[in-house]
This record gives structure tokens, sequence and C-alpha cells, in this order.
């Protein structure tokens, strides 16, 4: 169920189309949100992310497709509904509190129009929820940059919306904060059963936060899916090195009919070779160092917990590993490449431009 207790989708998109000139900043998008769930919409800048957000929220008018929330028609062709009119509670990176009113009288902003007592215990409940209750009469310039991020979720979630949107909401926030806002935002939306989409462009914070991700590129969603399945299975390429780092190996087809790379066999499945590539992750692959091996190190990157390492295969291909921090392997250095056990090289269609 939704924070306002309907079952229905708490938001479904239908055909969504919008562009600007000759931009088509959304292209057919269909999108459905079973009730409570948590959509990480991400994608590189300019892919459509907070266009798609800002027409659900009634500030963008669409060319054509549909729009329901929790099962309500709010915009087609013919019906559109305004922003005011829309059950949806909006959060962006810049706060956008009324700086003459205090923390209390933000959050209690958007349900003015509901009796005191009512307002009273919504306020307390929504303060309470996002650990503000003893900041309730400061001003925003008396809050940190986090703090200001949580008085904007309680305004944002105290009339029950049927769908939370958050564009980037953390991006102005260092590493940490942003990671234990996070956090303390998913288990305010699970606590009040609200159903959430969060635009991003960091991949990891894609992965911890969505039940599913939907990868967006040129206004299209190019995949929809759990997070292991977006990063563990992506259906191109394209997708693949979005989400993380990735190596991207030719696929060849043997006499026998045994489709391989230069690390061995792979599954081919309905795709042509010549328009299709194997993806590995760092982790998927292990180095053996041999003085007469057919890798060579070209690379190495120094992340704090490992070295994320180039390898250049007899192929004239690259591949990156990760070895642990303690080890120390030079540039020019020799050895071979494997799979580790247990892991395999997942292939992709390949699109233009990515790899
Ligand atoms: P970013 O991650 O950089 O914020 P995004 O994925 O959110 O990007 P949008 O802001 O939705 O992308 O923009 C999608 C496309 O639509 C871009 O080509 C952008 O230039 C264009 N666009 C967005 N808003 C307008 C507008 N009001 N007028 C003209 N073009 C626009």
């Amino acid at each position: 169920m939704t924070g306002s207790g309907s079952t229905a989708a708490p938001l479904e998109l239908r055909q969504v189309r919008k562009s600007f000139d000759d931009v088509a900043a959304i292209d057919g998008v269909d999108l459905k949100l079973d009730p409570g769930e948590i959509l990480a919409l991400v994608g590189p800048s300019g892919c459509g992310k907070s266009t798609l957000l800002r027409s659900v929220a009634g500030l963008v008018p669409l060319d054509s497709g549909e729009i329901f929330l929790e099962g309500e028609l709010v915009e087609d062709g013919r019906v559109r509904r305004p922003p005011e009119a829309r059950s949806t509670g909006l959060v962006f990176q810049d706060h956008a509190l009324f700086p003459h009113l205090t923390v209390e009288d933000n959050v209690a902003f958007g349900i003015r129009n509901s009796g005191d007592g009512h307002r009273t215990s919504r306020v307390d409940k929504m303060l309470r929820l996002v650990g503000l209750a003893g900041h309730r009469n400061r001003f925003p310039h008396e809050l940190s940059g986090g703090e200001r991020q949580r008085v904007a979720l309680a305004r944002a979630l105290a009339p029950d919306p049927a769908i939370m949107l958050f564009d980037e909401p953390f991006a102005s926030l260092d590493y940490n904060l942003r990671t234990q806002l996070r956090l303390d935002v998913v288990s305010a939306l699970s606590e009040t059963g609200t159903a959430a989409v969060f635009v991003t462009h960091d991949q990891r914070e894609a992965l911890s936060l969505g039940a599913r991700i939907a990868v967006m590129q040129r206004g299209k969603v190019i995949q929809l899916g759990t997070p292991e399945a977006v990063f563990h299975r992506p259906v191109t390429d394209f997708v693949g090195a979005f989400m993380g780092t990735a190596s991207f190996l030719r696929v060849g087809v043997d006499d026998q009919g045994q489709s391989f790379t230069a690390l061995g066999p792979v599954e081919l499945g309905p795709l042509d070779p010549a328009k299709a590539n194997a993806l590995v992750r760092p982790d998927d692959v292990e180095f053996v160092p041999d003085g007469n091996g057919s890798a060579e190190i070209v690379h190495s990157d120094y992340t704090g917990t490992h070295w994320l390492v180039s390898a250049r295969l007899g192929s004239g291909e690259d591949v990156k590993f990760l070895t642990s921090h303690l080890d120390n392997l030079k540039v020019g250095e020799r050895g071979n490449l494997a799979m580790v056990e247990g892991h395999c090289q997942v292939v992709t269609e390949r699109s233009v431009g990515v790899t």
C-alpha cells in the first residue's frame, strides 16, 4: 500500500513523449511502480531524467502519452491537472525552503488547509521521522545542508503524496553525509509506505537505493530491472559501462560454432557476434604473474582499498581487474589473466559510440 493507503500503482506512465525543438527529451516511456516501490532513474547528462520527473509533477506539459497517479489520470492529450492538483512530493537538490518560515512552518506549509489538530500531529510525526523534532523553531539559515534536506523531505511527505519525486537530492552534500541521508530517506519512505522516483547520475547511489533501476539514454528507458540485473546482466554495453567499471571484449565463433573471447568461451545467445561484446567487471578476472604470460600491465590506479589495474592481452584488448592495496604490480609486468571461478563473461549488444 502507498502512504495514502491505496493499492493502485502510485505512478504509471504510458507512451510519454516530450520534445524541445528537435530534441526528444522523453521518447515513448512506459513505467509502472508498485505501491511503496523506490525506483532509481539514471542516465548520462541530458538523457531526459529531470524532464521525466518534472512532467510527472506537472511542471512540464507532455506532447503525448498518459500519466496516472494512484490509478487516476492526471494528464493525457485532453486532461492536464496543474502541479498543485497532483499528489506528488518534490525534493530538489537546492532545498527550496521558505527562508522566512521556521522548520515547523515549512513542514506545515503543504497541509496549511487541514484542521489544526491534524496539522499539528502530522508536523510532529514528520519532524520525528526525519530526526528534527528538536529543531522545529529554527529558520533554514540556522540549519546545515543535510538538515535542510531533511526539512524538505518532511515538508514534501507531510501531505501524504501518492509518490515522492527526488531530483539529485544529495548532490550538494559530501560523501559521508549523502550516504547517511540516503539511508535515512529510504527508512522514512519505508516507514510511511511511500513510493518514490530518485533521479541520480551516481551509479553507486542508484544501486543501493532502488528496488528497481531504470536506465535512460536519449529519452528512452533502455533497461528496467533490479540492481543485480542492470549491473550484472546489462542489455547493451552502454548500460554495462554506465553502471560501473567494465571491460569489453570482441566475440568470435570457432569452426565448431562455439563463441569465445580472449578470456575463453562465452554464451552468445541469439546475438550476432559482430554486434556483440562480452563484458567483464574488475572483480571477474584475476592476474597470475608470469614473466612469459600473454598479458602485460599497462596502467594502475590506486583506489584506497584496491588497485584498479589494466592489463593488455595478446589480442590487443585491455582488461581491468582489482588487486589488493598490498599488491605492487608494476607497469610492464607480465602474467596471465583468467576468469575467477564462478564468474562469467556477459554478452551484451554493442551500441554505437560507447565502448
Ligand atoms: P542532467 O543529468 O544533466 O540534469 P537530464 O538527464 O536530467 O540531465 P534533462 O534536463 O531532462 O536531462 O534534458 C533532456 C534534454 O532536453 C536535454 O537535451 C536538454 O537540453 C533539453 N531540455 C530540457 N529542458 C529544456 C527546456 N526547457 N528547453 C529546451 N530544451 C530543454
